[in-house]
């Protein structure tokens, strides 16, 4: 668990007025989950994430990982803190070019002081979705496959934490796609904080999402999954506002009344489609799944940060 206790970071530079990168933030993260920091650019968001980082040093406020404040870190904990405990990634991928995928993994590998088998390029590779891959150069992939070939290596570590700067800033969204894919799934298993200032991907992938502005956080909010209620077998309503009907389901006179109930108040009128593809494009603006499960957002609350 990470928790930042009225973190403040100012910048000096010469000639001109100090900027409070960070102002009186208080934080905590959980052991789990994908959090993304949003802001717009100069609002703080790489600053917070160096500092969580042990990049860079706070002015004054506190930073408390697993139980214990940084303060009374001695070097060589702090050290293991940013070197075992954390796994960071850039927007420039930092791989080797000259390097095969494969070679750049085994290189991390050594760089723990680890011998890479068969079987742990295999996993790891697998992790990232990137299998049957590493025999290429990184100038024979995708912006997204080299951003993964960079999560594969901030991964080998093994860390708890990873941390993520504008991982898709050089990518294009469906590549893009494909590096929070992955880091959804990892997310299952570490904490993972992304900064990013795609708020459609936030709220797409984000099991929280908190947003700074002039170094203050201004929200800080968390993913919910509704169940749709359901008025018959076969009918259920999302969000107060969809009406649902299963596949193949054929509506009963009790629906019907309920359904006219319905359109009674339905001021904009109502449609009904059997076109896959507006139904899928509905789902995605409305962050439905199949079942009718709507993503709602709403303030986290500290019992939840657990989680994430
Ligand atoms: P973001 O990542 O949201 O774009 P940053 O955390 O990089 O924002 O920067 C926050 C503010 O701090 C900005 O006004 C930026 O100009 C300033 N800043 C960041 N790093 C430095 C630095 N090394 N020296 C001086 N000012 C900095
Ligand atoms: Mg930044």
């Amino acid at each position: 668990m990470i928790e930042l206790i009225h973190v403040s970071k100012c910048y000096r530079v010469k000639g001109a007025p100090s900027v409070h990168a960070l102002n009186d933030v208080s934080l905590t993260f959980g052991e789990r989950g994908l959090v993304f920091i949003l802001g717009k650019s100069g609002s703080g968001k790489s600053t917070l994430l160096n500092v969580i980082g042990g990049l860079d040093r706070i002015d004054s406020g506190e930073i408390v990982i697993q139980g214990k404040s940084s303060k009374n870190f001695s070097q060589s904990e702090f050290d293991s803190y940013r070197n075992t405990y954390l796994g960071f990634i850039f927007q420039e991928y930092n791989i080797l070019p000259e390097f095969t995928v494969g070679q750049n993994i085994a290189l991390a590998f050594e760089l723990q002081g680890k011998k890479a088998s068969k079987e742990d390029l295999a996993k790891i590779l697998a992790e990232v979705d990137l299998s049957g891959l590493e025999k290429r150069k990184p100038n024979e992939l995708s912006g997204g496959q080299k951003q993964r070939v960079a999560i594969a290596r901030a991964l080998i570590k093994n860390p708890e934490v990873i941390l993520a700067d504008e991982p898709t800033g050089a990518l294009d969204s469906a590549t893009g796609k494909a590096v929070f894919d992955t880091l959804k799934s990892l997310a299952k298993t570490h904490l993972v904080i992304v900064v990013s200032h795609d708020r459609d991907f936030a709220e797409l992938y984000g099991d929280r999402v908190i947003e700074l502005k002039d170094g203050k956080v201004i929200s800080d909010i968390s993913k919910h999954k509704i169940d749709p209620s359901k008025i018959s077998s076969g009918v259920s309503i999302i969000g107060g506002k969809t009406i649902q009907i299963q596949p193949g389901y054929i509506l009963q006179q009790s629906d019907l009344s309920l359904i006219n109930d319905y359109l009674r108040n339905s001021k904009e009128g109502t449609i009904i489609s059997m076109d896959p593809k507006a139904n899928k494009n509905f789902r995605q603006l409305t962050k439905t799944d199949e079942n009718g499960k709507q993503d709602v957002f709403a303030s986290t609350k500290p019992q939840e940060v657990k989680a994430f």
